[in-house]
């Protein structure tokens, strides 16, 4: 899901902690139990979200959700839902057909993230691979690292078996083409100077490589940001976690986000939940925010509560130091209880994620938008 960022004032919000909550898993006691779980939506398990709205997100939890609730595992439903993602080329932001960084290479970065096992993998800039999430389980599976990155990590999935390919679709490229040449006045790419929006006598003008000007310069709707996150809690209360991206378009090459690292773009914990990140990564990577996340939820902060907390938890910081900057992220999460919530701090409206569960199959969830 593509997310547009604008920059917003700074609105200082306090934290609150819920007590009662705190105490209660201090004990060891589910605070459901005492009439005192902490605020927003309730759910069931088995589940599975995520960060989706759309109708891709939707399909994919649909496609593993017989499985799930038939007692399969939440660490394959979240890589069979984040496959079917990546491979949608509508998606710019994602897998196939995600925006390229600024040499219009297709870099994708990954991680995935097992509660039962206390595993993890993660690839980071990977090139002409349309899975990077399964790649990252491989990391996780069958080796004793982490993390794989850039030549490394895409010899490492040929070796595998996935097939090398070009992740740039006729969309993507008009759109990285537009990028180029209208992105600064300084460059030199475009017609040359003399003959910008020159015509002839009977009107034609420069050919464009891809074809009619005015549709070439118009081109998709763009942003720079967007990722996905999946999250699951099996029949047996085991939770794993995905996220997914292309990182931000026009990237410096090289540039690595926050989806890779765990305890940024990703953090499960089977005790607690999990939790995944969206927008813009250099935020989310100093603020730790999935692994701010599940520790919140961990003080018995419900998983709307602990995205919210960790959007005000940037905020803080970029006050502190006396900048009135608001980023641009979106949080989702989920507990061990089949809760789930979701935060931003862009746009006009309240974040959307696609949820399904036992108790109410599927539906489309909006959260908070914390500026209010
Ligand atoms: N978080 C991703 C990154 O910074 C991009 C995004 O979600 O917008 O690479």
């Amino acid at each position: 899901m593509i997310l547009l960022i604008t920059r917003r004032r700074f609105f200082g919000q306090s934290f609150g902690i819920t007590t009662g909550a705190v105490l209660a898993r201090s004990l060891g006691l589910k605070t459901g139990s005492f009439g005192i779980r902490a605020a927003g939506r309730t759910g069931s398990t088995p589940m599975i979200i995520t960060s989706h709205p759309n109708p891709t997100g939707q399909a994919a939890l649909e496609e593993v959700w017989d499985t799930l609730a038939a007692g399969g595992s939440a660490l394959d439903a979240v890589e069979r839902a984040t496959n079917i993602i990546e491979l949608d080329p509508e998606d710019m932001s994602v897998g196939y057909g995600g925006l390229p960084n600024e040499d219009g290479v297709v870099q994708l970065d990954a991680s995935i993230m097992d509660g039962r096992t206390y595993n993890a993998g993660a690839v980071a800039g990977i090139e002409n691979i349309k899975h990077p999430s399964s790649v990252a389980r491989l990391v996780m599976e069958r080796t004793d690292h982490v993390m794989l990155a850039a030549d490394g990590a895409k010899e490492f999935a040929l070796s595998f078996g996935f097939p090398e390919e070009d992740l740039m679709t006729e969309k993507s490229r008009r759109a990285w083409l537009r990028w180029r040449e209208e992105h600064s006045d300084r460059d030199d790419w475009g017609p040359p100077d003399h003959l910008r929006g020159w015509e002839d006598e009977q009107g034609r003008g420069i050919p464009e490589a891809a074809g009619d000007r005015e549709a070439f310069l118009r081109g998709p709707e763009l942003s720079t940001h967007g990722t996905v996150n999946v999250l699951a809690v099996d029949a047996r209360g085991d939770i794993a976690g995905i996220t997914s991206t292309s990182g931000m378009s026009w990237k410096v090459p090289g540039r690595i986000g926050d989806s890779p690292i765990i305890g940024a773009g990703l953090y499960v914990d089977n005790e607690v939940g999990a939790a995944g990140a969206t927008g813009r990564g250099e935020d989310v990577i100093k603020a730790c925010s999935s692994f701010y996340i599940v520790s919140r939820m961990r003080e018995g902060r419900s998983p709307q509560e602990a995205c919210e907390d960790a959007l005000r938890q940037i905020d803080a910081r970029y006050a502190a130091v006396g900048i009135d900057f608001r980023p641009g992220e979106k949080f989702v999460a989920i507990n061990r209880d089949g809760d789930y919530g979701c935060a931003w701090n862009i746009g006009e409206g309240p974040p959307a994620m696609s949820v399904m569960d036992t108790a109410e199959g599927y539906r489309r969830h909006e959260g908070v938008n914390t500026t209010g």
